[in-house]
């Protein structure tokens, strides 16, 4: 297999990775952006093309125009290992087979994934993540005339409402778990940070929608799939729809930062000042460091391109927006904190790892995730713990254990680099 050469190597092409290979490339150095997905824009963008308007248009011809950066895409992380000369190499899986890449740097923009949380009918079709719902729709889902109720925590709770709505889904309210105190000071920082317009359009694009403060669903229930949900909290109810949008805020990925020996803080990948992780020539940008929106991910994006091409120059003011971006993601946590109570939501015999069909009676007495492996294949199945690892951790307290590649299940084709 004939290696690809790069000066760094970027892997995710989400806001912070874009912004990354743009800023590097602008030194002259040779970037490959590699992502699994079919195309560029992560997950806030995805689906956006180069002849699209606004911020994500803009970035995306950027990085088409200039010509010191390659992109890889469809490419998962296979191996890693330290490469010649103090460099890295990177084994892809790609539709085109297996690929090699030789690195002197390496910026990780992996992202974030959705929480979910298992409450009695969690695992009906038709009960689905929040911003999975819209990253289905994005690729072509049809919910015109559907009733679609969105519940959990977070901001992404009103995008994906909004989302819904533009795309003729009837929704039927919105449950944010936060108490309306919680909410207030969330108000408050976004106003400090500047984010007032982009929630006013969010507002003004559901209004009449009903939005319901400290509230949560308890159960889903109907025949094979989703009739009605029903509400505790703040406001009781029980409410006929066909689909329910549920995540529980976002966690950030660090898969691909663990597979990389990087290390993590709080369940983040713990970063320096210029976006340096605990490896030597590895970076971190993005969600992945914390969640923070957007612009933190853009920001970090920039900062990590720059530093790890050696263009100081060009940091200028970059750390004073990042300091005001890391107020906003403090506000975020704190305001979206989880209450104690969603731990109570699951029955004994609610299913909290459905790869291998695994209830929360198996797991309570469980000590530790090393534990609940060995003794009931929790986070073992297909999705190797993305769905259930957040949940399973924020209800038992484990913490995570670290990952052996590959991360996804690949041909071994690909795995022996054949
Ligand atoms: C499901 C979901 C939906 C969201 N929707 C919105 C929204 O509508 N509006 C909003 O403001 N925010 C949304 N967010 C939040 C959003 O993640 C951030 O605001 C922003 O996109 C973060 O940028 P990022 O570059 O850090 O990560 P992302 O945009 O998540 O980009 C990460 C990229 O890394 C790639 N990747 C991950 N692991 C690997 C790997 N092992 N190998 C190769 N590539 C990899 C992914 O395919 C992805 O393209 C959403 C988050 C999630 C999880």
């Amino acid at each position: 297999m004939t290696a690809l050469e790069t000066d760094l190597l970027i892997i995710g092409a989400g806001p912070a990775g874009l912004s990354a290979a743009l800023s590097a490339a602008q030194g002259g150095a040779a970037v490959l952006l590699a992502d699994l997905g079919p195309g560029p824009g992560g997950q806030i963008w995805r689906g956006a093309k180069a002849s699209d308007g606004g911020e994500s248009g803009t970035l995306l011809r950027g990085v088409q125009r200039q010509p010191n950066i390659t992109a890889l895409y469809g490419a998962q992380v296979a191996l890693s290992e330290r490469g010649p000369q103090g460099g890295h190499a990177v084994q892809f899986s790609t539709p085109q087979g297996p690929r090699r890449v030789l690195a002197q740097k390496i910026i990780l923009a992996s992202g974030a994934t959705e929480r979910f949380l298992p409450f009695p009918g969690w695992t009906l079709p038709g009960v689905v993540g929040a911003g999975g719902l819209q990253a289905m729709v994005k690729s072509g889902l049809d919910v015109r005339g559907a009733r679609v109720l969105v519940a959990g925590s977070g901001p992404l709770l009103l995008a994906v409402a909004a989302g819904m709505r533009a795309a003729g889904a009837e929704v039927v309210g919105v449950a944010e778990q936060a108490s309306p105190t919680r909410l207030l000071g969330f108000g408050l920082a976004a106003q400090r940070g500047g984010k007032v317009g982009e929630a006013a359009k969010l507002l003004w694009a559901l209004r009449g929608v009903p939005y319901w403060p400290a509230t949560y669903p308890v159960e889903a229930s109907g025949g094979e799939r989703l009739t009605q949900v029903e509400l505790g909290g703040l406001t009781r109810r029980t409410l006929e729809c066909d689909w329910l949008a549920a995540g529980f805020g976002l966690v950030p990925d660090t898969r691909l930062a663990a597979l990389f020996g990087c290390a993590l803080e709080g369940g983040a990948v713990k970063v320096g000042a210029w976006q340096q992780t605990s490896q030597p020539g590895i970076y971190a940008a993005g969600e992945l460091t914390g969640i923070g929106g957007v612009d933190k991910a853009r920001l970090e994006g920039s900062m990590a391109g720059y530093t790890a091409t050696g263009q100081v120059e060009r940091l200028r003011d970059l750390p004073t927006q990042l300091e005001q971006a890391r107020h906003f993601q403090a506000s975020l946590s704190r305001s979206f904190a989880l209450r104690p109570s969603l731990r109570t939501l699951p029955a004994a015999g609610t299913l909290i790892c459905r790869c291998e069909d695994v209830p929360h009676a198996a797991l309570q007495a469980c000590p530790s995730w090393t534990e609940a492996k060995l003794q009931t294949r929790c986070g073992m199945g297909t999705c190797q713990g993305r769905v259930c690892g957040p949940a399973a951790e924020t209800l038992y307290g484990w913490t995570f254990t670290g990952v052996r590649p590959p991360l996804l299940p690949l041909p071994l084709a690909d795995l022996l680099g054949e």
